[in-house]
């Protein structure tokens, strides 16, 4: 929406969504927007926490790039109308895990995500902007290597639409769907990494998917994100006998790095014989809990829970793809006209490992770049190879093919267990071939479901390929058979179709 404000300035822009215009991973962000706006930061300091975090494997220049164009673009955030929250008249700023300083701006206290995306979506709908929604895209096209256009299917009636284009925008968000639990919603299926692919476009990074450590953990509740933010804050985890765990797994304890932290959790759970751990706030002001943290107060009131006096019930769950389309800090991919942005892109920001709210933060400074670029040269398309990164073709494997077709939970529960928190060889190996052999026995789509879920096996063979390659641990990659970080290991992996 962001990008789609700035680009009918220069020409006519059509916006596909497949469902309905709010419905996004933006909307759920809780914990805010990263930003060295404070009086001791500086977009040094910025860059060097988002290169801390990245276990060696960030572009270096995009996150120069981030740290650098922040505060531009949290203003044109605010003259469009996001309402960040302040204390004495200044953007208020909090703490989150491997930020060396407060440093992440936020909007109704825990409601961040949706206070831009009604913004956005307000001024779009204001705008002259054409937009379809239930509208699904299935299929980019390309000609002699240039982007002409995309089809799409219309959810509600089945009826097929094409489109053609000087200029397409990939803005599809994340891959939570790809895991039994996840902090992401239904939207979130992969579907840019799987069509840019199938257009030929390379795709980067895949195997590092970050797993956030504390999701609500209840019986039958959907695993509704704890922010960081409530560790920003002061609060400690407990393992299920009331023992506070971090201090003996790491120096930052509560607020070590998300990888960390959920191999840490996963590890007391094990221990202890639970599915579960705990956050504790109770020794918080419960006037700080209920106005810092409204939404989380209220949804954990909504089932039972009172959390300026009971302890929160958490596990980690799939939360952010730091893979994706692989792009140039101009938001090009190798395809001539075909751009992306957000989390279906990986500019390389994020490196092995996302730190906190850097990602809010990317969408809007790369989707102003990937504008800027459309007027200055849209014909361009990314060409740089690195002479040390690994280039390969996803190939069919040699199985027989499934006899059953998946179902979603089917391959929702084999990614939980073999290509999650943490790998090993043969897990994946077996993932692998699963796949493939449902990839071969999945028949053509025809349906939304059935789109989501070709794209969901396509983008999890990229992931379990990726991750198999990959034999050492680094960031959200975590191989028990290797699990040291390995310097001839410090390159990417890129796949194309074959
Ligand atoms: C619970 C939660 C908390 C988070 N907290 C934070 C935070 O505090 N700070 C932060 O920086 N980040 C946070 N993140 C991550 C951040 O929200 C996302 O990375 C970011 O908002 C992604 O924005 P996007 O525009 O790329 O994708 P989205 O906001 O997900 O939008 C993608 C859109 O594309 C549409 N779409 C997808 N496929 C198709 C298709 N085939 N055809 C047509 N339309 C399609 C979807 O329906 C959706 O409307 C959080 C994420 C979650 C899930």
């Amino acid at each position: 929406m962001y990008t789609a404000l700035l680009a009918k300035e220069q020409g006519s822009v059509l916006l596909l969504t497949k469902g309905s215009i709010d419905d996004t991973n933006t909307k759920h962000a809780q914990g805010g927007i990263a930003a060295a706006i404070g009086k001791d930061d500086s977009p040094e300091r910025h860059f060097h926490d988002t290169i801390a975090a990245g276990y060696g494997l960030c572009n270096e220049e995009a996150a120069r790039i981030l740290a650098d164009e922040a505060t531009h673009r949290i203003a044109d955030l605010v003259s469009l109308g996001v309402p960040f929250d302040t204390l004495n008249g200044e953007i208020a700023l909090t703490l989150e895990a491997a930020h060396s300083l407060p440093r992440i701006l936020h909007a109704g206290g825990d409601a961040t995500g949706e206070y831009i995306e009604t913004t956005l979506s307000n001024r779009v709908r204001e705008s002259r902007i054409k937009v379809l929604e239930n509208c699904l895209a299935t299929r980019i096209q390309v000609q002699k290597g240039a982007v002409t256009g995309i089809t799409t299917l219309d959810c509600h009636n089945g009826a097929k639409e094409e489109f053609s284009c000087c200029c397409l925008i990939l803005a599809t968000g994340g891959g939570g769907q790809l895991f039994k639990f996840t902090t992401n919603p239904a939207v979130a299926t992969g579907d840019g990494v799987a069509l840019a692919f199938q257009a030929g476009a390379e795709i980067t990074d895949m195997e590092f998917f970050q797993f956030h450590p504390t999701a609500l953990r209840l019986p039958r509740v959907t695993p509704f994100l704890i922010s960081e933010a409530v560790r920003g804050e002061g609060g400690v985890l407990r393992n299920v006998n009331g023992r506070r765990f971090m201090p003996d797994y790491a120096p930052e304890a509560d607020l070590a790095p998300r990888d960390v932290v959920a191999r840490s959790v996963v590890h007391e759970m094990k221990k202890t014989g639970s599915d579960k751990v705990y956050i504790d706030i109770t020794h918080l002001p419960p006037h700080r809990i209920t106005t810092r943290f409204p939404h989380i107060y209220r949804f954990c009131l909504d089932h039972g829970l009172d959390i300026t006096k009971d302890l929160i019930p958490v596990a980690p769950a799939a939360h952010y793809m730091m893979g994706g389309v692989r792009v140039n800090t101009w938001g090009q991919t190798n395809i001539s006209g075909l751009f992306a942005a957000g989390e279906t892109a990986c500019t390389g920001v994020h490196g092995a490992n996302r730190l906190a709210s850097n990602s809010m933060l990317e969408v809007v400074v790369f989707s102003k770049r990937l504008v800027d670029k459309t007027v200055a040269d849209k014909q361009e398309a990314i060409t740089t190879k690195s002479g040390g990164d690994i280039y390969r073709k996803l190939s069919r494997r040699q199985v027989p093919r499934a006899r059953q077709t998946p179902g979603l939970s089917d391959l929702q529960q084999l990614h939980w267990d073999k290509v999650g928190i943490t790998r090993d060889k043969q897990g994946l190996t077996e993932a692998a071939d699963t796949l493939a052999a449902w990839q071969q026995s999945l028949p053509a789509p025809t349906n939304r479901p059935s789109y989501e879920l070709s794209n969901l096996v396509l983008a999890g063979r990229l992931m379990t390929e990726t991750a198999l390659l990959r034999e050492e641990s680094r960031g959200a990659h975590f191989r028990t058979d290797f699990p040291h970080e390995s310097p001839e290991w410090r390159r990417h992996i890129i796949f194309t179709a074959e």
